[in-house]
């Protein structure tokens, strides 16, 4: 952490695409809670697939005009394969995952059976069935991405309660993590981690005090926090702000490229118009 009385904290945004106006209002909130010096960039880049360079580049230049200054180094996920790979295998050895083969279809089809009752997605999409849960990490296959085995896990923490600060204590127990989240997805199929795990290990080494980011990403959280627990991780406290909408009240997200910085900054928007296109 930063040290008593001080704040740090980060924006951490994916290069596959350009920021938009809810990217803006997101690090110009995580920048305005931040002690001077300690805001922080990472760059969220494990999806080898989608990220570009350009994208990358555009992020620097982007914030960089809307005025924000970052403490560097900046963080890359992709260079921090070692230590996700190490989380996972102490994981492993605490006996909470297993590998998994089940493909979207396998796993709505056995969610379809009459018998499971209605469909519930959470923070990841559907709640896993559990198809694979007997599974040894001994048998993991090339193609098979690793889960959580999230009632595992639980035996394995002290009150069967989850609890972190956003504003105020927010408490989740494991009947509802069983029910509403899952065994959620550690590592992807041909990535080696996920979200969920490179965010926590990266926000930890990175020593920030306070995670902010879009309400979104509330129920993610308890993923987060889980994962704190098993891994022994001083927890952050949390701020998840409102999200930017479009005028149908859709979130924006990044393939709306109208309402990309770049494109309103050739309109010739400044960066103070767009603070108060976002209400700051
Ligand atoms: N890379 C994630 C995103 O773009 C960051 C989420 C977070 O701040 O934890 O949404």
């Amino acid at each position: 952490m930063a040290g008593r009385g001080v704040t740090r904290t980060r924006f951490a945004p994916s290069p596959t695409g350009l920021l938009h106006l809810g990217h803006a209002f997101s690090a110009l909130v995580s920048a305005g809670k931040a002690s001077p010096g300690q805001f922080l960039l990472r760059i969220e880049d494990i999806d080898r697939d989608r990220c570009k360079p350009e994208f990358e580049a555009a992020i620097f230049e982007d914030l960089a005009w809307l005025g924000l200054e970052w403490r560097q180094p900046v963080m890359r996920q992709s260079d921090r394969m070692a230590v996700y790979r190490d989380a996972l295998s102490y994981l492993g050895d605490l006996g909470v995952t297993y590998p998994c083969s089940c493909t979207r279809g396998d796993i709505k089809a056995a969610l379809s059976a009459p018998q499971e009752g209605a469909l519930i997605h959470g923070p990841d999409g559907l709640i896993y069935p559990g198809t694979c849960r007997g599974r040894s990490m001994r048998d993991l296959r090339e193609d098979d991405v690793i889960r959580l085995d999230a009632g595992r896990a639980f035996d394995l923490i002290r009150d069967n309660m989850l609890s972190f600060r956003d504003g105020r204590a927010q408490v989740l127990g494991r009947d509802a993590f069983l029910s509403g989240i899952g065994d959620v997805i550690l590592a992807r199929r041909g990535m080696g981690t996920s979200y969920h795990l490179s965010v926590v290990l990266d926000d930890a080494a990175q020593g920030i005090g306070l995670v902010t980011r879009g309400l979104d990403l509330f129920d993610s959280t308890w993923i987060h926090v889980l994962l704190q627990r098993l891994l022994d991780l001083e927890a952050p406290d949390y701020h998840h702000h409102r999200l930017i909408r479009d005028e149908d009240g859709k979130r924006l997200a990044k393939r709306d490229d109208a309402r990309s910085l770049r494109e309103l900054r050739g309109q010739g928007l400044s960066a103070a118009e767009i603070r108060a296109l976002v209400g700051m």
